[in-house]
């Protein structure tokens, strides 16, 4: 029994649906239009096979956040997006606020007020300066 493939003349991909192997029914989809006549463009330096993915080869094939899917559920979940990782040590998003990030983009503090006032209030201090401090000011 000769194998199933692709519908497309010289594309000899295994068979995957409507006719067409997973690239072309990846355009389909995509476009309406497998593009029979339009080569695959080759990913260059190595890239995830996953579509609308351009991070780095890793391994098999995946990137490396690709790769850990497949590796920890089995499945890479190509159609699930990424979600993307917030830096380490990433800091509140309140302008001359450096306090470490707690929720929302936010500071704990900030987020409190936003939580409490639906404002974080960028332009209020944080606390009044006690007259105790006074002593340490310029
Ligand atoms: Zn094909
Ligand atoms: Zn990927
Ligand atoms: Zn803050």
């Amino acid at each position: 029994m000769p194998k199933k493939v692709c519908l497309v003349s010289g594309c000899n991909r295994n068979y995957k649906a409507k006719g067409y192997c997973i690239s072309h029914y990846d355009r389909l989809r995509k476009y309406g239009d497998a593009m029979p006549d339009k080569p695959f463009q080759r990913k260059q330096g190595g890239m995830c096979s996953v579509a609308g993915c351009s991070r780095k080869h890793n391994a098999k094939g995946y990137c490396a956040t690709h790769y850990e899917r497949l590796q920890r559920h089995g499945d890479a979940m190509a159609d699930k997006p990424l979600q993307m990782r917030r830096a380490k040590g990433a800091a509140c998003s309140v302008a001359g606020c450096n306090r470490k990030h707690a929720a929302k983009g936010y500071c704990y503090i900030h987020y409190r007020r936003l939580k409490k006032h639906g404002d974080v209030m960028a332009h209020k201090l944080l606390w009044p300066v006690r007259p105790s401090h006074r002593a340490m000011m310029p």
